[in-house]
């Protein structure tokens, strides 16, 4: 299993301002098998409301200065992914061992897809667990999307 938490203000299309995620992204991943939420300095109650407000109900919501607490409320993933559109989101993700991504360096499903059809999670008939697929995904995203640095 794997967790993705994404920025909401300039990451996700509900922000404000918007951002260029989009419930596409959230269902694409979560029908992977991601758990998703949320890791914002809006306070954890405005972050569910702007959530059911885009109608999509989150697994989690989190302060973004808590977001190193993720590992122990979810552990034993493979895969912890941070998504933000600010300085503060790339160190605190690195803070927390959280693969980074800008918003435009995120996997599209499209690339997912692409990438998922060569390396399949064991449950459609792969030998990699889904946090191991998406350990990889998110190296192959990150170079092709033009990071100068990923892991
Ligand atoms: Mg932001």
């Amino acid at each position: 299993m794997w967790l993705i938490t994404f920025d909401i203000d300039g990451t996700m299309e509900f922000g404000d301002p918007n951002g260029i995620l989009t419930r596409e992204h959230v269902e694409y991943f979560r029908s992977k098998g991601a758990i998703i939420g949320s890791a914002s300095d809006r306070p954890e109650s405005s972050q569910f409301i702007m959530w059911r407000g885009y109608e999509l109900e989150p697994d989690f919501v989190i302060l973004k200065h808590h977001m190193t607490t993720l590992k122990e409320r979810f552990p034993d993933l493979t895969t912890y992914w941070h998504v933000g559109d600010r300085p503060l989101d790339q160190q605190t993700a690195r803070m927390a061992g959280f693969t980074f991504f800008w918003p435009d360096q995120f996997p599209s499903p499209e690339m997912a897809d692409d990438f998922f059809m060569h390396v399949k999670p064991p449950e459609e008939g792969g030998s990699l667990t889904a946090g191991e697929a998406a350990l990889r995904l998110a190296a192959h995203a990150l170079h092709t999307n033009g990071a100068t640095e990923y892991r």
